[in-house]
């Protein structure tokens, strides 16, 4: 299971995209060997792990970090248990298998994460990332139980593209039975808040795009939890506008591209995470 296709033609995927040649401009990597693209994948998870500090995402051991091995898509790359976001490197992920056994790496398994994630990656082959923290504004704003509103173009991104997930909230997620309710309420979209609990965005295209969005997410709930709070009833986006939105800025590939501005950024300041 490749996430990252190699482009079978210079077909444009956003308008973001130069018709310029020569620019400097992201591209999305062709791997020659299953070993390139899971060094690619380790390596946007620890920067995904490394941005989730940044955004001050911790929350002492919780949240975690998937992304499935390219070669064994049964199989997925994440965080170790206790370890803070800021302190993930190559070396230390864990390779882990759906009945929550270490088949790489030194550090125990978060079980909580496992349980969520496994569920999620077992019922929706086609997803190949997701993640998940107790943040401050998206476990406040999963309190209400209401989805988001089209209050801005950025949270037009996720217009008819998330879900509230009602079961089981509140309670930790450390049995079987309930990562399955969760898993279950993950069809067609790209994140959910689950109320009383947090935020979980899940890719079918990269660990990027699923970080990318759960940064987007968190922001988004902060900016309606202000709007409420300042006692404004905000005007939204028009449907049809939100859904062209959703369209065009809100893809798996503006996802990916936005992240690799944060990429960038932390591989040049944060040298340690390639260890
Ligand atoms: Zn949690």
């Amino acid at each position: 299971m490749h996430a990252i296709k190699p482009k079978a033609t210079k077909e444009k995927l956003s308008i973001y995209q130069p018709d310029q040649e020569g620019l400097i401009f992201p591209e999305i990597p062709e791997f020659k060997s299953a070993a390139e693209e899971r060094d690619y994948r380790k390596r946007h998870l620890v920067a995904a792990c490394r941005a989730f500090a940044l955004e001050s995402f911790d929350y002492g051991f919780a949240g975690h970090l998937t992304i499935r091995d390219p070669e064994r898509p049964e199989l997925y790359w994440t965080n170790p248990m206790c370890v803070h976001f800021s302190q993930v490197k190559m070396s230390n992920l864990i390779l882990v298998d759906h009945d929550g056994m270490v088949v790489e790496g030194d550090h125990a398994l978060n079980r909580a994460g496992f349980v969520l994630h496994a569920a999620v990656h077992n019922e929706h082959p086609d997803i190949l990332a997701m993640c998940h923290a107790h943040t401050v504004y998206g476990t406040a704003w999963a309190a209400t139980g209401r989805p988001l509103e089209p209050i801005s173009q950025d949270a037009a991104a996720f217009f008819e593209n998330h879900t509230v997930i009602r079961e089981e909230g509140g309670k930790v997620a450390v049995e079987v039975s309930a990562g399955k309710k969760v898993a279950d309420a993950f069809k067609g979209v790209r994140a959910a808040i689950h109320q009383n609990h947090g935020l979980l965005t899940a890719s079918r295209h990269s660990i990027d795009d699923a970080a990318f969005w759960f940064i987007a997410l968190e922001r988004c709930c902060k900016q309606q939890l202000m709007v409420e709070a300042a006692g404004i009833k905000p005007i939204l986006v028009p449907e049809e506008k939100a859904r062209y939105s959703q369209q065009h800025v809100g893809s798996d590939y503006i996802g990916w591209l936005h992240f690799q501005t944060i990429y960038d950024h932390i591989a040049k300041t944060q040298p340690d995470m390639f260890d």
